[in-house]
């Protein structure tokens, strides 16, 4: 730490995102991406005279981008704010709507992004536990005294909140915003952006690092009232911009406006989630019934932590989380039908081993 750092960034906890090693080629399902291509349209969009623009500043109103997001989903430009991934979108909501030592509030176990945002816009943030099965109770946040932000379908349980609560929700807490991160709503088919034009007080953040297939290019967006987006917008040109590149806005118009290819891509995705769930549980895994692109298992034979260092070594990236109501499950991002095949195998491999060891220890004994 240089002596230059202010005081309040000294106890900051930045995010530390999956790892990315390239020592050797890895079946990467470890950060919730997907292994398929963006849309064939993305690679049209690309072209040598998108290249030539890039002498130029590109629109930092976003005009186009937020037209083709506004047309896609049935709602106005103004009501569209587009950003460097849901997490800028997310960090812009923060940096608007929120002062420090303001009250925030979402559950122990969700993204990790949101204590880090806590800290570093100095928030007073309270953590409100899920159930033992891991689901938020809507109960719990109907009657508290600051705002809060839920991931809908949750990460990394998979599990998500019905709609009509989080309305009941918006609807009794007027004057609190409500922030729902919808990160992996195209795998679950049930979505709060209508209502984010119908009440002040909700923001629907989303992104195409997800189900579009486009982490790499880093793009998300906000749908909310003109008003929420005019603030946001100010903040934006007070801080960059031109938060998104003109390459990047190239890409996104094209895969916003390319609904077939992106579900095509999701029903592909949970053809493959339904029975990965179905092998795993046939091999005595516990799996969290997930409505996004990954699943939450344990296995009472082996610690997920081991396993999760097993597969590393036999090429496969999961997520392991540390946290102490994480530590028992292993996150595994649902890849290709051929990945998830390779998964399985190693899996049943890595188990049948640690069945003979304890074979042999109980002969051993005996
Ligand atoms: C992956 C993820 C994000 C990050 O999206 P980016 O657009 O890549 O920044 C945000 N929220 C949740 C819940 C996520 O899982």
């Amino acid at each position: 730490m240089s002596i230059f750092l202010v005081d309040e960034y000294k106890d900051m906890e930045p995010y530390v995102p999956g790892e990315q090693p390239k020592d050797k080629p890895y079946i990467k399902l470890n950060a919730n991406e997907t292994s398929v291509p963006p849309s064939p349209k993305v690679f049209e969009a690309i072209s040598k005279s998108e290249i030539w623009n890039m002498s130029y500043y590109a629109d930092p109103h976003c005009h186009e981008f937020r037209q083709a997001v506004a047309e896609v989903y049935g709602i106005t430009e103004d009501e569209v704010f587009v950003g460097n991934g849901a997490d800028e979108v997310l960090s812009f909501v923060l940096m608007s709507f929120f002062r420090r030592g303001m009250k925030i509030y979402f559950p122990d176990i969700t993204y990790g992004f949101y204590r880090t945002y806590a800290k570093t816009y100095g928030l007073d943030m309270e953590e409100i536990p899920v159930k033992d099965d891991f689901s938020v109770d809507i109960n719990d946040y109907m009657e508290l005294d600051g705002d809060i932000i839920l991931a809908n379908p949750n990460n990394p349980t998979g599990l998500m909140v019905p709609v009509e609560d989080i309305e009941r929700l918006v609807k009794k807490n007027p004057d609190r915003m409500v922030i729902i991160d919808e990160a992996y709503v195209d795998y679950c088919g049930e979505s709060c952006l209508p209502l984010a034009i119908k009440y002040p007080n909700l923001v629907v953040v989303r992104t195409f690092s997800k189900s579009r297939n486009m982490a790499g290019a880093h793009v998300g967006f906000a749908v909310a009232s003109k008003e929420i987006i005019e603030d946001m917008n100010k903040i934006k040109f007070s801080f960059n911009p031109f938060n998104l590149n003109s390459v990047t806005m190239a890409a996104g118009i094209a895969a916003v406006k390319d609904t077939d290819y992106l579900k095509k891509c999701v029903i592909r995705v949970i053809n493959t989630r339904e029975r990965f769930t179905k092998e795993l549980e046939n091999i005595g895994f516990e799996v969290i019934p997930s409505k996004a692109n990954f699943v939450f298992c344990k296995h009472e034979d082996i610690k997920s932590q081991v396993l999760c260092d097993r597969l590393k070594e036999e090429g496969i990236l999961t997520r392991h989380f540390a946290d102490e109501r994480l530590t028992d499950y292993l996150r595994i991002t649902i890849g290709t039908d051929e990945e998830m095949m390779v998964v399985l195998i190693t899996i049943k491999e890595i188990l049948a081993d640690i069945h003979k060891t304890l074979v042999t220890a109980q002969e051993v004994a005996i």
